[in-house]
């Protein structure tokens, strides 16, 4: 029971969370590195040789010229908000002890009602499969975030009710 484990857990910090990933450049590259911690590779061909389109944020293989996004099969792929929110989310979701509402959220991260339950929702989506030990490649960018924030499993209130 979660409830009855009181321990000091060594806690990251806000002033760590900015120090890490402050900008949206740190966040991209951040999350450049989880997804091709060997370098980029092509999802189609997998030539490492590519040349990024920066207007667009894609990536372009040299050899069949594909093109791919950051976001692309991460949970962040169908979203406008900026990298560094979500990071801020994934953040508050995974540090509060006993659960954060999509309006609480919401405040937090200075979006709207349904974008922040959206957030919310993908997140905790996430956590759950992350437990459920389910390699998923589209939950991995999140998984790489919760982790590099050293996320207790017993912290989150969506695994309660499981095995
Ligand atoms: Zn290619």
């Amino acid at each position: 029971m979660a409830k009855n484990k009181v321990q000091f857990q060594k806690g990251y910090s806000l002033i760590e969370l900015f120090k890490n990933y402050g900008s949206e450049e740190q966040c991209s590259a951040a999350l450049f590195n989880w997804k091709w911690p060997h370098g980029f590779q092509c999802p189609d061909c997998g030539s490492s040789k590519y040349c990024s389109l920066k207007s667009r944020k894609l990536y372009q293989c040299n050899h069949c010229h594909h093109q791919t996004s950051l976001t692309s099969n991460t949970i962040f792929a169908s979203t406008k908000l900026p990298l560094q929110t979500w990071f801020i989310a994934i953040y508050l979701i995974t540090q509060s002890k006993t659960g954060l509402s999509a309006l609480a959220l919401k405040r937090q991260i200075g979006v709207s009602y349904n974008p922040a339950w959206k957030v919310k929702q993908k997140i905790m989506q996430v956590m759950k499969e992350r437990d459920d030990t389910k390699p998923l490649s589209s939950s991995m960018m999140c998984i790489g975030v919760a982790n590099s924030m050293e996320v207790n499993r017993e912290e989150i209130p969506a695994t309660k009710h499981l095995s």
